[in-house]
């Protein structure tokens, strides 16, 4: 796997478990933000529905009363019945207000049942008071005792009638933070306490105003109650076990015992105690709501106190997980932005020079050194890297032009070994060496190929005359003349002192003569000066021989072919010199066979 490949498998490998992290810690604290918030609501409506409970009891005290009493202080008492009246209506408009403007489309079922409970409960409170104040409006002694208890239980009803919508609310509260289960129990607790609170102490209502003692049934229905009293109590102190170590709790709880369960049950014991003997109470029925009843006070005081607590560790809970979804939102797009900067830093300033510098090693392994190699700006590791490449390429560049030095001089070397130092032609050694190849080529392929051997006439005595350094330039003027008679293809060379040879490959004899013929008449028409000015002239002899591969005498070498023109040469100096002579050759006849030639 490539380096660049690697890289980003493992950025995006990295990528994934950073962001499926944060997801955990969001999603976890969202859930733990979405329970607070719907949980807060959800207390704030059961404390609101267990108000509207205790006022509706607390309704059935002045009412009670003033039905089973006569109307001697009727201004005072009707005041008092307005006031608890006038609460119960408040608390459950409040609670009815609440649930409208919080109306949730998830719980709109749960919600249409509690107002459904609000309404009956507002229809049959509206009822019971209609049926007492029917009675009120009669004197005492005209009221009908039967009507007067269903018009006192009409009023208790209107508490179960309401009863419903406090478990709805209850389990809606329960339901959106179960941790909340303990605290609303022991709050639903608390209100049943002071329920059966405000229902203990209306048992003695009736005989304290008839100045009786109490019957069986109100004494077995005080034992009951107390003993339900007590009962309730231990359990609600089980029940709020959690806010042991909440001072104001802890503290509230033992106003409910020294208060309610030592006074004002005391009070209560107090007046049984004469009720199961004389009857004389020594009270009347509002001195005995004014003793008992702020007693009572304490238990909706702990009930409001553990629901606020409640409410307290739901917002608490809430601004915790707003912060810290806050917070790890911005420290998750905080992060994630390092991250991908540490990933840039580390693709540009380490990833990509290196995967450069590989390009680099390679160019410079295969010696493409035109290759430009980027200076780093950087004062680090990879920039010294970068330096070091630098020295390499420089190093290859110094000996790549070494190399070519050398092979330069090998190849002077080379033109130097092969050519004439005086003339510039080809040397005799290299026109053996190219020669046999020509030769070898034409006896192959049966070409033609043609020699000519050219010996300046006496050129000793020119020499002699002019001097040799003038013999030297008289030399180098026939060889350039030689150049310039011969052709491209032909192979011109010095053969020794003033012996020059020319190699005509694809050309016959007679073309080769004429060819031989044209440069003897330039060479002797033409006038090379001295340096001094002095004019010399000069002639030369030329032996022709033609290879000729259908000959009865072919010639099997290239010295053969040499000697023959040689042969020829020599007739011509002999011949007066001046002059070219061809080498004669047997013709093929039918006693020559082909196959005999050299192949
Ligand atoms: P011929 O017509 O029979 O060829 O007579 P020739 O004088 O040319 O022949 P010979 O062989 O007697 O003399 C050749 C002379 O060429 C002798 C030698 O000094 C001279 N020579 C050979 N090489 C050089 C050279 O490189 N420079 C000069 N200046 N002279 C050379
Ligand atoms: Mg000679
Ligand atoms: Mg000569």
């Amino acid at each position: 796997m490539s380096l660049n490949r690697l890289f980003w498998l493992i950025s995006i490998l990295l990528m994934l478990l950073f962001l499926t992290l944060i997801g955990r810690i969001v999603s976890s604290e969202w859930s733990v933000y979405k329970r607070s918030t719907k949980s807060m609501p959800a207390i704030g409506n059961l404390q609101l529905a267990l108000l509207v409970e205790e006022k509706l009891a607390a309704e059935r005290g002045p009412s009670n009363s003033m039905l089973t009493q006569g109307l001697d202080d009727a201004a005072e008492a009707f005041a008092a019945l307005e006031r608890a009246r006038s609460a119960s209506d408040q608390s459950l408009a409040a609670l009815r207000h609440a649930l409208q403007v919080q109306a949730d489309p998830l719980r709109a079922p749960a919600q249409v049942l509690i107002l459904a409970q609000v309404e009956s409960t507002q229809q049959a409170l509206a009822a019971a008071r209609k049926e007492a104040d029917l009675l009120l409006a009669r004197q005492k002694p005209q009221r009908d005792l039967a009507a007067v208890g269903a018009a006192q239980e009409m009023m208790a009803h209107t508490v179960g009638v309401f009863a419903p919508a406090i478990t709805i609310l209850s389990g809606i509260a329960v339901q959106s933070d179960a941790q909340l289960s303990d605290g609303l129990q022991g709050a639903q607790l608390i209100s049943s306490l002071r329920n059966i609170a405000g229902e203990i102490g209306s048992v003695f209502i009736a005989p304290v105003v008839a100045r009786r003692p109490l019957s069986s049934q109100e004494i077995y229905a005080f034992s009951k109650l107390s003993g339900e009293i007590e009962q309730l109590y231990s359990v609600i102190e089980l029940q709020l076990h959690t806010y042991h170590d909440n001072p104001a709790v802890e503290i509230a709880l033992n106003t409910v015992r020294d208060q309610y369960l030592g006074a004002g049950l005391g009070f209560l014991n107090e007046l049984f105690f004469i009720g199961r003997s004389t009857g004389d109470y020594g009270l009347s029925a509002r001195d005995v709501t004014a003793r008992y009843v702020p007693e009572m006070a304490a238990i909706p005081h702990l009930r409001d106190l553990v629901l606020a607590e409640m409410l307290k560790q739901a917002e608490y809970k809430n601004r915790q997980a707003t912060y810290v979804l806050l917070a790890a939102t911005c420290l998750g797009v905080i992060a994630l932005g390092i991250f991908m900067l540490l990933m840039r830093v580390i693709r540009q300033r380490v990833l990509r020079p290196i995967l450069d510098a590989t390009d680099l090693f390679t160019s410079l392994a295969e010696e493409r050194l035109s290759t430009a190699i980027p200076v780093s700006r950087h004062d680090d590791e990879i920039g010294a890297m970068m330096r070091a490449i630098h020295v390499l390429k420089a190093h290859s560049l110094a000996k790549v032009r070494l190399e070519q030095q050398r092979e330069e001089l090998i190849a002077q070397l080379q033109t130097l070994s092969d050519t004439d130092f005086l003339t510039g032609l080809l040397n005799r050694r290299a026109f053996f060496s190219q020669g046999e190849q020509q030769f070898g080529i034409a006896q192959r392929y049966r070409r033609q190929l043609v020699l000519i051997l050219m010996d300046v006439d006496h050129f000793k005595a020119v020499n002699d005359r002019y001097g040799h350094p003038a013999g030297d330039l008289v030399l180098r003027g026939v060889a350039d003349l030689c150049r310039r008679y011969c052709r491209k293809v032909d192979l011109l060379a010095r053969y020794g002192g003033e012996e020059f040879v020319v190699l005509l490959p694809e050309i016959d004899l007679s073309q080769a003569l004429a060819a031989a013929e044209k440069l003897r008449s330039a060479i002797d028409a033409c006038h090379l000066q001295l340096d001094d000015g002095q004019i010399v002239n000069v002639t030369a002899s030329f032996g022709v021989a033609a290879f000729d591969c259908e000959a009865v005498d072919c010639d099997k070498s290239l010295e053969s072919l040499i000697e023959r023109a040689d042969q020829a040469l020599y007739q011509a100096k002999h011949g007066g010199r001046n002059m070219v002579v061809a080498s004669p050759q047997r013709k093929f006849d039918a006693s020559f066979s082909l196959s005999d030639g050299p192949l």
